[in-house]
């Protein structure tokens, strides 16, 4: 069913995206690069795709799902290293004979079927053994998926940075797909430009996905609604509304279905957006103490109009009644950008989508 709250993952329910799906299955299967990124906003089908990916590839694979800690201030060795002892484990349960593999690698102990890595920091286990082990099991190939990967800028006391590397370098076999919608965040943390670290110059396969367009929202709810049976018309009105963010479109149609009534479909959409974007706003504020209000002010300006960078220096210092440095707005807006809460478009900068613009508007 189209019209379902969790990630897609078989082809016949994901919405177009025939040539993003093309392009990652070419890049990780028979390309078999070893990094491949898949970009977007929140809620505009990263996991769908990826998830289909897998599926269409055939291959093992490995998914750690970062979403969950982000509203955690840091991660810790322990969180990941326990997310990688689930996934193996799930891994071992499809493949035993991996099993033979893990043995012998210090940090790892097998009780029964059981796979247990060790956190602690006198038996750390190796991530980069680990990727060895699996490497020369996985003689087709195996994806390592890293689903919304700029949370491991929060890492404190480990850093996956040279692993990736490593593995880019030396495993032939181990191909990551990793995921951001936090796009300048995920690219500050992967710092392939940057000379000093440890993945620069490396070529990765980049798949960007983008909101719908005006007829492919109408494309997806007809398709949607005919699923169910329901006639629906007013497409335009609800592009104007919502935008072509694939995860607002689904909670509407699944609303539709339930009340049969467009208003009250669309305000409890509305509602329930606006709901989760101030929440997740509220996770890129927690480290920014004093510069809250800065930021929401900075959000409620351009909600309301797109706005240059002198209108948001004045309607700021306007508001908060105080001078605040250019160089400190820049910083702002830089923040506001690689978090993708903003975008800037001919010179001014706007909210990244309709919701996001309601949620502060609000
Ligand atoms: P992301 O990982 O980018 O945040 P998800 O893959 O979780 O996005 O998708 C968000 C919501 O939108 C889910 O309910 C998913 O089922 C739906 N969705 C996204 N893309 C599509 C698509 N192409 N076809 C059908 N449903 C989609
Ligand atoms: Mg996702």
């Amino acid at each position: 069913m189209l019209f379902d709250l969790r990630p897609k993952d078989s082809r016949s329910n994901l919405f177009d995206r025939e040539a993003e799906l093309g392009k990652v299955v070419e890049y990780v299967g028979r390309l078999g690069l070893p990094i491949t990124l898949v970009l977007g906003f929140r809620r505009v089908g990263k996991s769908s795709l990826i998830l289909v990916t897998l599926k269409e590839l055939g291959l093992p694979s490995i998914y750690i799902d970062l979403r969950k800690f982000e509203e955690r201030q840091y991660l810790s060795y322990r969180d990941f290293v326990l997310e990688l002892q689930r996934e193996v484990n799930n891994l071992v349960r499809r493949f035993p004979r991996l099993l033979d593999f893990l043995g012998n690698i210090s940090g790892v102990s097998i009780m029964g079927d059981q796979v247990l890595l060790s956190w602690k920091s006198n038996d750390r286990v190796s991530l980069a053994s680990l990727l060895d082990a699996v490497n020369d099991w996985a003689s087709n190939g195996i994806v390592v998926v890293l689903d919304e990967a700029q949370e491991l800028i929060k890492a404190r006391g480990f850093n996956i940075l040279p692993i990736l590397a490593y593995a880019y370098d030396n495993l032939r076999n181990v191909r990551f797909i990793i995921s951001g919608s936090k796009m300048g965040l995920l690219y500050r943390f992967l710092k392939v430009k940057d000379p000093e670290s440890p993945l620069f110059g490396r070529a990765m396969g980049i798949v960007e996905l983008v909101p719908f367009t005006r007829e492919q929202v109408a494309e997806f709810l007809r398709c949607g609604f005919k699923e169910l049976g329901i006639e629906f018309s007013d497409f335009d009105r609800l592009y104007e509304r919502l935008g072509g963010i694939p995860g607002w479109l689904t909670y509407f149609g699944l609303k539709y279905y339930e009340y049969r009534d467009l208003d009250r479909a669309l305000n409890e959409t509305v509602n329930y957006a606006t709901m989760l974007i101030r929440q997740e706003f509220e996770n890129f504020l927690a480290d920014k103490a004093i510069a809250r209000d800065r930021y929401l002010t900075i959000m409620r300006i351009v909600s309301r109009e797109c706005a240059g960078w002198g209108e948001i220096k004045n309607g700021l210092e306007v508001t908060l009644g105080m001078e605040i440095s250019d160089s400190r707005i820049s910083e702002y807006l830089r923040q506001l950008l690689d978090s993708a809460w903003i975008i800037k478009l001919n010179d001014k900068y706007c909210s990244a989508e309709p919701l996001i613009g309601m949620a502060f508007r609000a």
